[in-house]
């Protein structure tokens, strides 16, 4: 990625000697390090100082933040108009890469919390999905793909006099598109059925993580909490009614470790309206012979059942939908729809942004 450095001019990594940023308190801690919140002395205003921790893998993947984040406010959203972090300033401190951002509030996973999980208004569910399919326009038009798109890395923007605003966050996992290198990224309970099945991957991927995090946001819980990548499946399974498509399990890498090749006519398939596939996902029993111990599977929050009756459900948590008045179950059958596209298992079927 020679070509992204010369967006970080390395030389300007200068060591700070002076006291410019002062930490008034932690913000958040992440994989990567500590986010502290700071006072700016220089510009008189609190910024957030992620400090990355000084080991030389984390040092490397920062670099990538800093230079993705800085082509993205640079060259793509010179106006700050697409709902994307502002990176401020980035330098070295007692060996910490250490990178300076605009202060922005709670993410929208303690958000949720505060909402006892019960999930947010539609309007705001609308406003939200629209800021962040904004940045993700930009993203995928700068040909960077996330990574690791979640609750957690979705800012609230504080102090807009006018409506409630996000900022998509944490470019620290993020790569370019054709320049893939990790096979084990996004968090589990967004990630995508083509990075969990090993097939290549493209920002297709962000909108499959968008698509669980617009579901969170209005059922206030997330869609797939697997305990493993088996259980993920598995509830992806149940709850689009059907399964990735042959011809992707037949290329993916790690299909074997999900499905048995059956043949190529299986009529004992279980899962619903599905096609008849050469491939049926494992039953507990078989998963436990084949890795030697029980795949972890989490408990169900929410009735189990197919994505139209978990959005006809929830908040309202009104088991048959017949409170809604019509305007909700017309909100409903389109954020059906809506979802439909996003956590579409064929990624070159799934919507793009
Ligand atoms: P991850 O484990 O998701 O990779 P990370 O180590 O890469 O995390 P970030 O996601 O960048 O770190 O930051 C961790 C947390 O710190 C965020 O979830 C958020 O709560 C808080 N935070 C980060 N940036 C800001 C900011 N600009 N303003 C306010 N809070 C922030
Ligand atoms: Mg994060
Ligand atoms: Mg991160």
């Amino acid at each position: 990625n020679s070509d992204l450095i010369l967006y970080v001019n390395l030389e300007l990594i200068n060591k700070k000697s002076e006291r410019r940023y002062v930490i008034i308190e932690m913000l958040g801690q992440g994989t990567f390090g500590q986010v502290a919140k700071c006072w700016d002395a220089e510009t008189n205003a609190y910024v957030a100082v992620k400090v990355i921790k000084n080991q030389p893998a984390f040092y490397q993947q920062a670099i990538m933040e800093v230079s993705l984040l800085s082509m993205l406010n640079e060259k793509f959203d010179p106006d700050d108009q697409h709902h994307i972090v502002r990176m401020l300033d980035f330098f070295l401190y007692q060996n910490h890469l250490c990178i300076a951002f605009e202060m922005l509030g709670h993410n929208l996973y303690e958000l949720l919390k505060r909402n006892s999980l019960r999930g947010l208004q539609l309007k705001y569910v609308r406003t939200f999905s629209r800021q962040i399919l904004d940045a993700l326009v930009v993203t995928k038009d700068a040909g960077i793909i996330h990574c690791d798109l979640k609750p957690e890395n979705i800012l609230i923007t504080p102090n807009v006099k006018t409506a409630a605003g996000v900022k998509v966050i944490d470019f620290g996992s993020a790569c370019m598109e054709g320049k893939t290198i990790y096979s084990y990224i996004q968090s589990r309970y967004y990630r995508s059925p083509e990075v969990l099945l090993g097939y290549p991957y493209t920002t297709a991927i962000d909108m499959w993580s968008f698509g669980c995090i617009v579901a969170e946001l209005y059922i206030g819980l997330p869609l797939f909490p697997g305990a493993s990548e088996y259980d993920v499946l598995c509830r992806m399974i149940e709850i689009l009614g059907g399964q990735p498509s042959d011809d992707l399990l037949r290329e993916a890498k790690n299909t074997g470790r999900f499905f048995k090749h059956v043949g190529s006519i299986y009529p004992g398939n279980e899962v619903q309206n599905a096609p008849i596939s050469a491939y049926r996902i494992l039953t507990e029993e078989e998963v436990e012979a084949r890795e030697s111990k029980k795949p972890k599977v989490g408990r169900w929050y929410f009735p189990r059942g197919r994505l139209d009756r978990l959005i006809f459900t929830y908040p309202w948590k009104n088991l048959n939908g017949e409170n809604l008045s019509e305007t909700e179950k017309t909100d409903c059958l389109a954020l059906v729809d809506f979802l439909r596209g996003l956590v579409e298992f064929d990624p070159n079927k799934r919507w793009s942004p």
